[in-house]
């Protein structure tokens, strides 16, 4: 006996839940699979408690400037246990909306791991469930190097799993969820160090984040060694040692943390039995509708590959679904100016083109404006942490094709930036929009 429905989705994260419940409010007959916590990478182990233990870390910092504003304040210590407690408790009850959510739209919640049996049918466990539409929205999961020993250390989903705050701490990777965890560590006490594999943290990003980063990361405590490929890591008395390719040692540490990709969650989907085309790295090949090669058949979010963000893959799902179910005709996630916040320390903000890219693409018709300063919170201290900015423009009316910036508050300044972009704002257009004093955020209309 099997279940009909009008559309399944495989994976209740940020995109199968988003895609699911848009379908359901056009009175569509939808469930969901899903065999973790409802919610996720992003609920569970990514953004929501990674933002939490920013915030601790944020207060940290904000405590080691407590002297420049006149408070006498003595820090006994931090509470990582209680801190983990309350942040748990919180992602339940997370857990808990996203199921009544679900409830509230009729849409049918089905615990358990999905498997292709052909392309309008899945089981799990022993059911089979029949639909007209299928969803693939399975996102991925840490990547683990396959060397001796790498099972001693932990990924992202193992940083939220420490009981202890560990002392020591190797970050092997290069990536934002790298930098980002050093930030946290090193923000809340832990000896921090990264390793990366080629020359520096951020690859992709402008260089000038990746390298006003180092020097603020480096400046604060994280130590950083370039060109170390991990060969093995052993557990010695004192802790986890790891050995790179040219003989160096790193350790001993208390904790090493992979931070080196993520990988799609498609290997016992059998999507083979669908039809369903896979890259050569097990990624969902889809077209800008989200559709992969089967006709009934969508995918959407990180399984695809392309921009690995929570707004995007609810923003994909969104659309699919208004596009299928909402007669909004071609309706679908343009995947350019992606705005996007690096919670390290400092923030960074990003959307837009790299200078790399401006200049690849608009060759000597690319012009950039920088800036780089103190902000005013450290006008009263010794400690001082930069702010930078870079803004690209392209063509004679100096379209601002990317906008990037460095320093405390940049996490929040880039959503309405990414607004103007979107619309085609000039240079011209930001210089004559009147500056908010006294921000950071005033010097990106203000640089000349
Ligand atoms: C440490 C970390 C920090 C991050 N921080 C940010 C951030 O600050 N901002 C941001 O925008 N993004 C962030 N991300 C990325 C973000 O979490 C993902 O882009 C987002 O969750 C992708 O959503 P998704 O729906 O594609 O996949 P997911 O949210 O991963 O959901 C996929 C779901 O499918 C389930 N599943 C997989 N296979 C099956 C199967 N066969 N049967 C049933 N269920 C299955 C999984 O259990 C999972 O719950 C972060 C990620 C990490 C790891």
């Amino acid at each position: 006996m099997s279940q009909e429905y009008d559309l399944l989705v495989i994976g209740g994260g940020s995109g199968g839940l988003a895609h699911a419940q848009r379908a359901a409010e056009y009175g569509v007959n939808a469930a969901v699979v899903e065999y973790g916590p409802l919610g996720g990478t992003c609920v569970n182990v990514g953004c929501v408690p990674k933002k939490v233990m920013w915030y601790a870390s944020h207060y940290a910092h904000q405590l080691h400037h407590s002297a420049d504003y006149g408070y006498d304040v003595t820090v006994a210590g931090h509470d990582w246990p209680a801190l983990k407690a309350r942040r748990d408790a919180y992602v339940e009850r997370l857990n808990n909306i996203y199921s009544n959510n679900l409830d509230k739209r009729g849409v049918t919640y089905i615990a358990g791991t999905a498997r292709f049996i052909d392309a309008n049918a899945v089981v799990v466990g022993d059911v089979e469930y029949r639909a007209t539409h299928i969803v693939v929205a399975t996102g991925g999961q840490p990547i683990v190097p396959n060397i001796p020993g790498a099972e001693h250390g932990i990924t992202s989903d193992g940083f939220f799993e420490l009981q202890e705050q560990p002392k020591r701490v190797l970050i092997a990777g290069s990536g934002y969820i790298a930098v980002e965890l050093a930030g946290i560590f090193a923000g809340l006490g832990s000896e921090t160090r990264i390793i990366v594999r080629k020359e520096g943290v951020l690859r992709g990003f402008d260089k000038m984040l990746s390298s006003e980063l180092t020097d603020t990361m480096q400046k604060n405590g994280v130590a950083l060694d370039t060109g170390a490929v991990p060969a093995a890591v052993r557990r010695t008395d004192d802790g986890l040692v790891l050995t790179a390719e040219d003989g160096r040692e790193f350790g001993p540490v208390d904790a090493l943390v992979w931070a080196v990709g993520r990988s799609p969650n498609t290997a016992t989907l059998d999507l083979d039995k669908a039809g369903v085309n896979m890259d050569e790295r097990g990624f969902v090949p889809t077209d800008e509708l989200q559709a992969t090669n089967v006709e009934n058949i969508h995918a959407l979010g990180d399984v695809t590959g392309r921009a690995a963000l929570t707004p995007v893959a609810i923003a994909a799902g969104r659309r699919l679904a208004d596009r299928l179910y909402g007669g909004m005709e071609g309706r679908h996630l343009e995947y350019r100016l992606i705005p996007t916040v690096v919670f390290s320390h400092p923030t960074i903000g990003t959307v837009g083109m790299t200078e790399d890219e401006a200049r690849a693409e608009y060759g000597d018709d690319v012009k950039v404006y920088t800036s780089g300063f103190t902000p005013m919170f450290y006008a009263l201290g010794e400690d001082k942490q930069r702010a930078a900015m870079k803004l690209i423009t392209a063509g004679a009316e100096e379209s601002v094709v990317g906008c990037h910036v460095i320093g405390d508050g940049a996490d929040e300044m880039m959503q309405g930036f990414a607004v103007a972009m979107r619309m085609g704002a000039t240079k011209k257009d930001f210089d004559d929009t009147v500056a908010i004093h006294p921000t950071s955020a005033e010097e990106i209309v203000t640089m000349r």
